[in-house]
């Protein structure tokens, strides 16, 4: 049986009062029955550690460099993160693959250099609308996980999985729970070939998941979860959304 996962990522939105407003939101909601988590920007990390402490939820971060150390100005290490407790960071989001050119092998790179330091990668994969569109969305997502597969090797099953169609981040227009299943099915099969321990692994879905269309995604049997972005940003919003287990 897979604890559903529901994380926050806030992308580059936040400020010390409003982060304070949301984590206070957030931990006077609990308990969930879900694993809660948020995913904040780099400045906010060691506040956010803070105020969480004591408490189940968890926190992580957007990125991570795939390099350990050395002259690489702006980046932050997987041991900077390890340091202090990070348990979560996203690599390969749709945004960075986008504006900042990363390449599968970066987001290998960096889920190797994540996991090696104990800090859980949460592997973003997902199809443009193009790509959709041209029938190719199997194709896309499987070549993308595909190399973090390669790279982590034995310890591919430590990974989280986030399948993000590209269409559906901040559009407000949302996979169907049928279209995300169905591509959610492909990357468990992936994973368990790989594996031999998918069954067991975590895939969860983003792009524009709100209160109103969480339960239906998450009762999916393959979805487990969401990752969520503008919707992570209210605290309403998203203990509605942590709340919305599967039935
Ligand atoms: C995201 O940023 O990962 C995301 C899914 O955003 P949104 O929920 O706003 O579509």
């Amino acid at each position: 049986m897979r604890k559903t996962l529901v994380v926050g990522n806030w992308k580059m939105h936040g400020s010390r009062p409003a982060n304070a407003e949301l984590l206070a939101g957030v931990l006077a909601a609990r308990p969930f029955l879900a694993d809660v988590a948020v995913c904040v920007p780099f400045v906010y990390l060691t506040e956010t550690a803070a105020t969480l402490a004591g408490s189940d939820i968890r926190w992580g971060a957007q990125d991570v460099s795939a390099h350990m150390q050395g002259a690489y100005t702006g980046e932050v290490s997987a041991p900077m993160l390890a340091e202090f407790g990070c348990r979560y960071v996203l690599v390969g989001h749709s945004e960075r693959r986008a504006y900042h050119a990363e390449s599968d092998e970066l987001v290998a790179a960096k889920a190797q250099a994540a996991l090696g330091k104990g800090v859980t990668p949460i592997v973003c994969v997902g199809e443009t609308l193009a790509e959709r569109e041209a029938g190719q969305t199997e194709a896309v997502v499987k070549r993308q996980l595909s190399a973090v597969i390669h790279t982590l090797a034995h310890c591919a099953a430590e990974m989280v999985v986030a399948y993000e169609p590209v269409w559906a981040i901040g559009t407000g227009r949302t996979a169907s729970p049928e279209q995300a299943q169905a591509v959610h099915a492909v990357l468990r099969a992936q994973l368990q070939a790989a594996t031999g321990r998918g069954d067991a692994m975590r895939i969860l879905y983003g792009g524009s998941v709100k209160p109103d269309n969480a339960a239906t995604l998450f009762a999916q049997p393959d979805i487990d979860g969401g990752l969520i972005g503008g919707a992570a940003l209210k605290a309403a919003d998203f203990v509605a959304i942590c709340r919305a287990q599967a039935a």
